[in-house]
């Protein structure tokens, strides 16, 4: 129950001492759509999930959810208010099991406001059965694929209103993305989740996305729907790689 809250960014602007990581940005990720980030290495999207999700301090702009001002939040309370930050480079606890891992994240489900009722872990293997197969097992015993899975469980279980997802397509096979993303599709649309998707990979983000924005040098560049964008040849030449 309860009404799904947006994630709104404004102005946000966050540098490494001299280095302008992101300019003055402008973003929304709304309930029940996809909002791809895309753009090329050093672009500054890893720089705006950390900086969202409370790694970071900006040096201007505001970070809300549902109108609820987080912008000098700690990671902590981002979290517990419902944004769920999946890293790049999958960060599972290599030397816990699958179940073990799942077990974290409905930690912090239990911890958040009663606003939401968190799903189980019965829920989450049925959304990514390969976990269920190997629950028993260390995670450092798992294929890439299959860690991501477990971390987007693992985010899941928090039952968050918004997922930020840092290139959750690196270094898996195209079929192992597919299946992800269709997972990831169907919350969306029947649980009205919102999802922040970073991705270098803009071919593979535009075909889950609804929208996107185009990062270059921290700046947006370009925003748009995502079929727009994927059939602006110009743009894609300049800064999608594809
Ligand atoms: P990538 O796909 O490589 O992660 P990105 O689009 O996510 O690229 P960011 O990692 O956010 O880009 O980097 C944005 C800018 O900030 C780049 O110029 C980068 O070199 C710089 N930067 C990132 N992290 C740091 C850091 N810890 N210290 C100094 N500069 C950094």
């Amino acid at each position: 129950g309860g009404t799904r809250a947006a994630l709104r960014v404004r102005g946000l602007t966050a540098r490494y001492g001299p280095v302008i990581a992101l300019d003055d940005v402008d973003l929304t990720a709304p309930p029940g759509r996809v909002t791809a980030v895309l753009g090329a290495n050093g672009a500054g999207k890893t720089t705006l999930l950390r900086t969202v999700s409370g790694l970071l301090r900006p040096k201007a702009g505001r970070v809300e959810l549902g109108g609820v001002d987080l912008t000098e939040a700690s990671a902590e309370d981002v979290a517990r208010a419902g944004i769920a930050h999946v890293p790049e480079g999958r960060g599972v606890i290599t030397e816990l099991t699958v179940e073990e891992n799942l077990r974290l994240g409905s930690l912090l489900g239990s911890l958040r406001s009663a606003s939401r009722t968190p799903p189980t872990l019965a829920d989450v293997y049925s959304l990514f059965p390969p976990l269920r197969r190997r629950v028993g097992h260390a995670a450092h015993s798992l294929s890439g694929g299959e860690r991501q899975m477990l971390v987007i469980a693992r985010a899941l279980l928090s039952a968050p209103e918004v997922l930020l997802l840092d290139e959750p397509s690196l270094g898996l096979a195209p079929r192992v993305v597919s299946r992800i993303f269709a997972v990831l599709r169907d919350l969306v649309d029947t649980e009205g989740l919102a999802v922040l998707l970073v991705e270098q990979n803009a071919r593979s983000a535009l075909s889950i996305a609804d929208t996107g924005v185009v990062l270059n040098l921290g700046r947006v560049v370009a925003r748009a729907d995502a079929a727009t964008l994927a059939a602006d040849d110009e743009l894609r030449h300049a800064y999608l790689g594809f």
